[in-house]
């Protein structure tokens, strides 16, 4: 029988868009999605798995699934050992305390004896234990920023990404737990085969990140300018160099990170640089 690696995404939820699109845009299609609990893919040898995020680790674990995507956030308070192979830059958000904005802060101190709402008991009682607070956790599974107004916390532990629940609940973050983001986390002894296909996966993987992570960049410059558009522009050798018809003038070419990319245009264009285009990358392969 042909191996196949299971790959178990979240049925629905905040992950499941870009896991889904993840996947798509490495090449790997799937029938159409009709309430199915799992689904092969017509042309590369995996098969997905839907299931709720908090249930994923789990199954990980026990091998009912090979990998499967999930927020760190969930694979920390699951607690279950488990290998994160690739992280996938989506879904970022952040764990914190909040309080209510009148509540006078002064530091982790002002916890101690509180009770404090919250999906997260293992990751909060973890960082209390380590900064020496006692407080009483109060385990919710969801709507926890409405506890305090309900009277059942004083203050809540739960995942931000923009902060605008918490402000609607008049609440505000005082502290930061755990910055999370959605990761692929695979069992640690998975056979050769499946090895070999978790392999061909992450390769396509990390080949669509970094693409989604650079931009493909044309512009021209006159000669004399040349060498200092090419020592802001490292590329991924050196910048390609095509003389335009116009004598004096050539087109150089490069990638650029997005992280610095209006720093490196702001640069480009006090080095002489005109005409600049910007162009996306469909897949990149390092
Ligand atoms: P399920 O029904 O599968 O158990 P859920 O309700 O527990 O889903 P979602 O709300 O869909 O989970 O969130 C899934 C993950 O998305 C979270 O664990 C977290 O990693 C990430 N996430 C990103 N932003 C947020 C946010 N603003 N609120 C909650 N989770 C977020
Ligand atoms: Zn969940």
């Amino acid at each position: 029988m042909k191996t196949i690696l299971k790959v178990a995404v979240q049925k629905s939820g905040r992950l499941s868009e870009a896991s889904l699109k993840l996947i798509s845009e490495c090449g790997v299609s799937f029938p159409a999605r009709i309430a199915k609990l799992k689904a092969q893919a017509f042309n590369f040898p995996v098969e997905l798995l839907y299931l709720r995020d908090d249930d994923i680790p789990g199954y990980v674990a026990d091998r009912v699934s090979d990998v499967g995507i999930i927020g760190e956030n969930v694979l920390l308070e699951k607690g279950v050992k488990l290998e994160v192979v690739q992280r996938l830059g989506f879904s970022k958000c952040r764990l914190c305390i909040a309080v209510p904005k009148d509540f006078n802060y002064q530091g982790n101190t002002s916890l101690q004896g509180l009770n404090i709402a919250t999906s997260y008991p293992r990751i909060l009682g973890d960082y209390l234990e380590k900064n020496g607070v006692k407080a009483h956790i109060h385990q919710i599974s969801g709507s926890v920023e409405i506890a305090p107004s309900i009277g059942l916390a004083e203050a809540v532990c739960d995942i931000v990404s923009t902060g605008s629940t918490l402000v609607s609940n008049g609440l505000v973050e005082v502290e930061t737990l755990l910055k999370s983001e959605a990761v692929l986390v695979a069992h640690p002894h998975l056979e050769e085969e499946k090895q070999q296909i978790l392999e061909q996966l992450l390769f396509r993987i990390r080949s669509v990140k970094a693409a989604n992570n650079n931009k493909y960049i044309l512009l021209n410059a006159p000669n004399e300018a040349i060498d200092k558009i090419t020592s802001l522009l490292p590329g991924m050798r050196s910048p390609t160099v095509l003389p335009l018809a116009q004598p004096g003038w050539s087109s150089l070419h490069s990638v650029v990170n997005e992280d610095d990319f209006w720093e490196v245009i702001e640069k480009l264009r006090q080095a002489g640089a005109e005409g600049i285009l910007v162009v996306p990358i469909e897949k990149m392969i390092l």
